[in-house]
Order: C-alpha cells, then structure tokens, then sequence
C-alpha cells in the first residue's frame, strides 16, 4: 500500500515507518520535527531509497499535505502527529486543542479533498486510552464500550478526533464513497525496535520508563513519583505498558483486515496492570542501579488505574501482544538509551 505517516520522525511513527517499508509498501512520512527528528529519516531513506520520502511540514498544511497525497498517490493515512504529554496539556490546553485538533483538521481536508475529490481509502487514527478518563470499577480491565470521560484536555483532544473523524466517516458513507476509519486506543507504548536503529528521544521527556532510564544512566539525579495515595496496591497509579513494535503491528492488522465503510475502535494493550513503583522496579534490575525515589504530589490530569481489556482486538484483528515481560519491554529502551547518551 501507500502510506501517509504523519509524526513519521518521531517515536511511533518514525517505528511504523521501518515496519511498513520492512513489509515492502511505500511511505511518505510527515513531520514538523517539532519533537521529531531528522536522523531516523535520514537512516530509513538511506536503507530504503526507492520506497521512502520525507516531508517537512505541518500537517495542518492543507496544500502540503494535499500535494503529497497527489504526487505520491498515496491512499491510507496513519495519523500520529500529535503532542502527547497529560500534564503539559493541563498547563497549555489551548496548543494542545490547536495542535491535535485544528492541523489535524487541515489533515483531514487534504484527506478529503486528494485524487481529484475522491479522497483517500483508509484511515488509522492513533486515538488513547486517555479518553475513557478514570473507568468505573466494573469496567477494569477496560473494554472499548467504556464511557469515554478524559481527565485531561490531551484525553479530549483524542476524544474530539475521534468524533471528527467518525462524522467524517458518515458523510463518505453519505457520499457512497467509504472510507475504512480505525480508531486504536494506546494504552502506554513503551521500549525501542529491538535491531537498535530507533529509540525514544523526548525533549522534555516526562513519560515514566525513559525518565527512569534516565535516572539509571545519571542523566537525572533522581525520580518522583507522581501520587503515593492512590487507591491502588501500592498506592501508585496503575499502566498498561505495550510495546512499540506489537503497537505497530496492531496498526498494520488494522490496515489490512478493516474494509471500507467500517468504523472501528480497538484498545491497544497487553491486558496486564503495572504500578508506577513496579515500573521502577523493573528499570532498577534491568539496569542494575538503585538510582533515588522520591514520593511527590500527584500530577494533574492523571487517571488513577488503566489497563486493557484485549478481547475485541484478539479477536477482531488477531492481535496479540508478542513481548509481555516488562523487564523484557524496558530492556529495549535502556538498551537504546545506553547507546545513545545524547538522543539521536
Ligand atoms: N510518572 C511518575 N513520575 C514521572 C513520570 C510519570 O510518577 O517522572 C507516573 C505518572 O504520574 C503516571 C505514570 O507514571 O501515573 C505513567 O505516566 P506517563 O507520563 O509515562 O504516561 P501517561 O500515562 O501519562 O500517558
């Protein structure tokens, strides 16, 4: 197939990027290297020259974007241009609704409007399991029929696109001209690919493993945990921690099995929970390095326990996680970090 990768430079896309042009289809990724990076573009065009291009840009760029899709004849977008961190959306909500909302929109009008208005075919929306909010008890481990009530505007950015996107689906069908609409919930992605070549590389980074690592490698002094009265275990907010590549692959399942004139939202996550303290656990014996922990105040925005339910996506696409050990998971990203003191 041919594919849109919006954020291709950066952490998941630039991971779907190498697993789409490994399965032989042609990409062109997209990004405004705002967190993304040129080199993981430079290294998939330098192992796959004929198949890959890279553009810089907004993807709220309409004729950008709309004279890519036309020249490339691409005919799937996997939207992950986004900015992704809960707390920076609670202190900046309004560049994360223009961000993740506006430019998005701009995307979609592209989408729309390419190969002479008949638009594109498929579309793979990286959506989060930040929309369900905190889930009732009865539905943890959390099934796609949860009520979806984020606790933070980042969740309601994913929530309002996936509305969009579904009103958007509709008028297609309207039109008689379908559209195959996915909407993949992430629960925490997490580790690196494990040939060695890409890797997570935030500036700032907030997200628990690669701080962690961080803290291990003496990159940071120390850690805080956000929240220790949780009513959880341990007191710590519970994830569902899933890896990069088994994300990927829920995304090509996705690609290839949901036709044309179906909508549908699937959870991506391994199905088992892991506090925060497991979490740094599980760093402290990969890395071999007790590096300090403080207890902080909670975060603002964050839910208190979330992990999946698999069962849908099992048995809709097949998909399974392939890699559920977490020292396993954490090992791939300490093992890219290490050797990659300074990021790309
Ligand atoms: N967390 C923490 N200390 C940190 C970073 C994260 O205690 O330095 C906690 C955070 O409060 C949340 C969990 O780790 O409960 C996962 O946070 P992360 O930012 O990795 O992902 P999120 O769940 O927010 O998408």
């Amino acid at each position: 197939m041919r594919v849109l990768v919006t954020g291709g430079a950066g952490y998941i896309g630039s991971h779907a990027c190498q697993r789409l042009l490994r399965d032989g289809h042609h990409i062109v990724a997209l990004d405004n290297l705002h967190r993304g990076h040129q080199q993981p573009m430079d290294l998939l065009k330098s192992q796959h020259p004929d198949s890959f291009d890279f553009i810089h840009s907004d993807l709220g760029d309409t004729e950008t974007v709309l004279g890519a899709l036309n020249a490339h004849n691409l005919d799937t977008v996997m939207h992950f241009g986004a900015l992704a961190y809960v707390g920076e959306s609670v202190e900046d909500p309004l560049w994360y609704y223009r961000n993740n909302i506006s430019s998005a929109i701009g995307l979609l009008d592209a989408c729309d409007q390419c190969h002479d208005g008949k638009g594109i075919s498929r579309f793979i929306f990286s959506s989060s399991c930040a929309t369900y909010g905190n889930p009732p008890e009865d539905k943890i481990p959390v099934p796609e029929d949860c009520p979806q009530s984020p606790t933070s505007p980042y969740g309601y950015t994913k929530l309002h696109m996936e509305h969009i996107l579904k009103d958007y689906a509709q008028k297609r069908s309207i039109d008689d001209n379908p559209i195959a609409l996915t909407m993949l919930r992430y629960f925490n992605v997490a580790g690196s690919d494990r040939s060695g070549m890409l890797g997570e590389d935030h500036t700032p980074e907030t997200h628990l493993i690669p701080v962690a690592i961080e803290a291990a490698l003496g990159k940071r002094e120390s850690l805080s945990i956000f929240g220790t009265d949780y009513p959880t275990p341990d007191g710590t907010n519970v994830r569902d921690y899933v890896h990069v590549e088994d994300l990927i692959d829920a995304h090509v399942l996705a690609m290839h099995t949901v036709e044309r004139g179906q909508v549908e939202a699937f959870n991506v996550g391994i199905g088992e929970g892991y506090s925060v303290r497991q979490i740094l656990d599980s760093v402290k014996r990969v890395s071999g390095v007790d590096f300090p922990v403080h207890d902080a105040p909670r975060r603002a925005g964050d839910a208190i326990a979330l992990f999946n339910n698999p069962t849908k996506i099992k048995s809709t696409l097949g998909w399974e996680a392939k890699i559920t050990d977490i020292d396993e998971i954490v090992k791939t990203a300490y093992d890219w970090m290490k050797d990659h003191p300074d990021g790309y």
